[in-house]
C-alpha cells in the first residue's frame, strides 16, 4: 500500500455552527461547506489548510460513533487521515500483516470518498482512517 500523503485531521465538536467562529472568523480559514454522512451519523465541515483539511464531526444521533466519543472524551482530535491509493487494497495488506480493522470493507465518507477505519488498538492509540478520493 502507498499512503499519499495525510488528508485531514478529524475533530468531534459539540456543534459545528460553535466551532466554525474558531476556525474561520478567528483563524480565517475558509469554511468549505457541511454534509450529512447518515452511514456514520455525523455532519462534517470541512476547512482546507494548505493541502490538507480540518475536517469538524458532529454527531447527529445520540447513539452515534462521535456521540459516544464526545461522552467519553469530550471535544478534540479524533482521527487522522491518510490518503491511499486504494482503500479496499490496503485493508487487505494491512489485515495480513495483522492489523486490526474496524471497517473491513471500505465505506462511503463525506464527498464521496472511501473510506475506512484501523482499530486504535493496532496503531498506539491513535484513530486512523484511510481515504481514497
Ligand atoms: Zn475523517
Amino acid at each position: 500500500m502507498k499512503v499519499l500523503k495525510m488528508d485531514h485531521l478529524g475533530i468531534a465538536v459539540n456543534s459545528i455552527d460553535e466551532t466554525k467562529r474558531f476556525w474561520a472568523d478567528v483563524l480565517g480559514l475558509k469554511f468549505e461547506g457541511s454534509e450529512i454522512v447518515e452511514e456514520q451519523k455525523v455532519t462534517t465541515a470541512f476547512f482546507p489548510v494548505g493541502d490538507i483539511e480540518v475536517e469538524l464531526l458532529e454527531s447527529t444521533a445520540p447513539d452515534g460513533p462521535i456521540a459516544r466519543y464526545l461522552e467519553k472524551k469530550g471535544e478534540g482530535i479524533q482521527h487522522i487521515a491518510f490518503r491511499v491509493e486504494n482503500v479496499k487494497k490496503a485493508l487487505e495488506e494491512l489485515k495480513e500483516k495483522g492489523i486490526k480493522l474496524i471497517d473491513e470493507k471500505p465505506r462511503k465518507g463525506a464527498g464521496g470518498a472511501k473510506i475506512a477505519f484501523l482499530h486504535p488498538r493496532s496503531t498506539h492509540g491513535v484513530l486512523v482512517e484511510l481515504c481514497e478520493r
